[in-house]
């Protein structure tokens, strides 16, 4: 056994009414905080901004899918004119990530609540995007400091919402399953985020106001945000990466509907990782076991219905090929395009032998 593990510190606070301790956890990171949201979640980001008192100096409610350069320049001058030293992101990915270029290019510190399963906030990883095209870096300055898991601030995630960005978590641990620098404490906390989440997510379908199942699916994201943020990832978060930048698709829609057919192109160059998986999953067959949550769950399956055109399906790959990085399989132009070409279709990754 050889392994190197390097642990990313930020302070967890997990519990129901998490949100309760805001104000004394801002003690250890600024005294004038920005809070950020997106529009749709405005009312969340005022009422953090109550519990801090005098510490809130404003709330900047134009976070957006994708951290458009825009919407930054806005929150600087929010952040510039309000004199904040720190920033506090209420929402999802997409909020995490404005709090992270804030951090990046401001160098404010920042506590993350999280209220979706996207994983944002336990990784050094920033986006930002610029004319259409996103760029991403790592950078230590871009952790959270604090992050304060709430489960019931995702009791309003739409069951819909919850099932993808739940799938969108356990993306990130089937990759760290076969990732080259993935190790022990990894692959335990991928596998039992798997099971975390693919158990959680069925009791929320019978009722999405459930606080323990919310609780093990936020479990589940947390861990599925450690590990993402940890190991590198392959196949699977480019070719979403590339249709989500490229083809304007939806994030988590996208992982959802991609995973079972980038598990099935990997599987068997991966034998020990899909076992964890399908262990996990409580299956036989990995890829089948992921398509199968997702879809009886009334996930859309084809990225075709998502928006993605039949002629956009060799694009995808062309582009998906460019820039090597690690995958347990080879990539050929011709397995790539079947991969998308089954996803598009929204068929079922059984079938095998791409
Ligand atoms: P999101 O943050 O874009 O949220 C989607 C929508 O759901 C928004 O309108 C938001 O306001 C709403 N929402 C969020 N939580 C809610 C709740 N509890 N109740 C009601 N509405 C709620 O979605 P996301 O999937 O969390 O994030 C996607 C973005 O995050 C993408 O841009 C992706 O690239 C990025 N991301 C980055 C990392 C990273 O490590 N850098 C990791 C995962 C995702």
């Amino acid at each position: 056994m050889k392994f190197i593990y390097s642990p990313l510190t930020a302070r967890v606070i997990f519990e129901p009414g998490a949100l309760n301790h805001v104000a004394n956890e801002m003690a250890s990171i600024g005294s004038r905080a920005l809070i950020l949201s997106t529009l749709e979640q405005r009312a969340g980001a005022e009422d953090v901004a109550r519990r801090l008192g005098e510490v809130a100096v404003g709330v900047f409610d134009r976070a957006a899918m994708h951290v458009p350069t825009e919407a930054v320049v806005a929150a600087e001058s929010a952040a510039r004119s309000s004199h904040a030293d720190c920033t506090v992101a209420f929402g999802g990915g997409s909020t995490i990530g404005m709090a992270k270029a804030l951090a990046l290019r401001l160098g404010l510190p920042f506590m993350a609540i999280p209220t979706t399963y996207a994983g944002s906030e336990m990784t050094p990883i920033w986006g930002m995007t610029d004319a259409g095209l996103k760029r991403t870096g790592r950078d230590t300055k871009v952790l959270a400091r604090v992050v304060l898991y709430d489960p019931e601030l995702t009791v309003s995630l739409p069951f819909g919402m919850s099932v993808t960005s739940g799938m969108n978590a356990i993306a990130h641990c089937v990759e760290a399953l076969y990732a080259p620098d993935a190790n022990p404490i990894t692959s335990l906390m991928a596998e039992e985020a798997i099971r975390a989440i693919a158990t959680a997510l069925p009791r929320l379908a019978i009722d999405s106001t459930d606080i323990a199942a919310r609780s093990t699916a936020l479990y589940g994201a947390w861990l599925g945000g450690s590990v993402l943020g940890s190991v590198g990832m392959a196949l699977h978060h480019k070719l979403c990466h590339t249709l989500g930048g490229a083809f304007n698709l939806p994030h988590s829609e996208t992982h959802t509907a991609v995973l079972p057919h980038s598990a099935a192109y990997n599987a068997p160059a991966a034998p020990e990782a899909m076992k964890r998986v399908a262990r996990a999953l409580g299956c036989e067959d990995a890829p089948l076991g992921l398509y199968e949550l997702a879809r009886g769950l009334g996930a859309e399956m084809s990225l075709g219905r998502l928006g993605l055109s039949s002629e956009s399906v060799r694009p995808a790959a062309e582009l998906a090929l460019q820039n090597a990085y690690a995958n347990p399989r080879p990539l050929t132009l011709a397995g790539i395009e079947q991969l998308i070409a089954r996803a598009h279709a929204g068929s079922n990754p059984s079938g095998g032998g791409l």
